[in-house]
């Protein structure tokens, strides 16, 4: 088996970021990072793996300058080799144009068995950044996985679905997302907790990757965002006084008004 390699996303703290009013996109420079939760159960499951296996888990994030602070707690959490994607040109970047970098940095790791995500970011929540780099790859994407284990060199892979459990073979490379829910998440490691302001995050850029301007970044996507506003909701609540049957009759032909009761 070669190693697993396991992307996750740096997503903006909701009580800090804001909308750029020019671009329409977040202001992931001024937010503070946090790891997207839903990634958590995809990097248990690498641990798992890791555990059975013995392969390395390389953790991989597209993102701002501090989005290495989020690599450095999945240190803690058992990884092996952080390496943070990170050039002004990937900003702006859609689903695809997020796609396309990751699967250039995967390429660049070759070769490995398995790449895992979480199911969905909990920012832009599209669920989309698993299967579009696996075709850009080339290779099989399996989605909402909750439990993996290999047998001959073959992955066995239980797919939550909204009728029951599916399982499937796949043999590797792959793409999977994992599902938002497992049975246990393991916590930090109190010793790597303490080593992880000393371990590297490798950074590579569009150069490092030979990427050019026009495939990434808000002109490498074809998204865009016509507008954003803040939505603003006004109580438009009414106090009726009276006696109960007087109450009673005005409401009856309100509902009548409103279509909800007949005659
Ligand atoms: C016009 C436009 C401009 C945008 N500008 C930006 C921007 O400047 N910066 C920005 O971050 N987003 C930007 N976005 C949002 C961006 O499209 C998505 O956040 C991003 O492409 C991932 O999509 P998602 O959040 O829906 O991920 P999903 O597909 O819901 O995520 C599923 C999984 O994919 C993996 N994943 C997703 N994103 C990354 C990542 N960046 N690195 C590693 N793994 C990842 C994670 O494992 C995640 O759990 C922009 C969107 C649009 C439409």
């Amino acid at each position: 088996m070669e190693k697993i390699i396991v992307c996750v996303k740096a997503v903006p703290d909701l009580r800090s970021v804001k909308v750029d009013p020019e671009t329409h996109t977040l202001r992931r420079d001024s937010a503070d990072l946090l790891l997207n939760p839903h990634d958590a159960p995809a990097i248990e499951l690498a641990m798992r793996l890791k555990e059975r296996l013995g392969v390395e888990v390389v953790v991989l994030t597209m993102g701002p300058p501090n989005a290495s602070s989020v690599l450095r707690r999945v240190y803690s959490l058992g990884a092996d080799r952080l390496i943070l994607l990170s050039d002004r040109a990937f900003a702006g970047s859609d689903t695809l144009a997020t796609s396309k970098v990751l699967a250039k940095a995967l390429e660049k790791l070759s070769p490995f068995s398995l790449v895992l995500m979480g199911l969905k970011s909990i920012d832009g929540e599209t669920a989309q950044v698993p299967p579009e780099t696996a075709v850009l790859l080339g290779i099989p994407s399996v989605t909402n996985v909750r439990n993996i284990s290999v047998e001959n060199g073959v992955f066995i892979l239980e797919r939550v679905t909204d009728y029951g459990i599916e399982e499937l073979e796949v043999a590797p490379p792959l793409v999977v997302s994992v599902t938002t829910k497992l049975d246990y998440i393991r916590p930090p490691s109190l010793k790597r907790l303490l080593k992880e302001r000393e371990v590297e995050v490798t950074i590579w850029n569009a150069e490092t990757l030979r990427l050019s301007q026009e495939e990434v970044g808000l002109r490498g996507s074809p998204t865009q965002v016509a507008s954003v506003f803040e939505k603003t909701i006004s109580s438009k609540g009414e106090i009726w006084e009276g006696p109960p049957e007087e109450l009673s009759e005005r409401l009856i032909e309100l509902l009548r008004q409103k279509g909800f009761l007949k005659s």
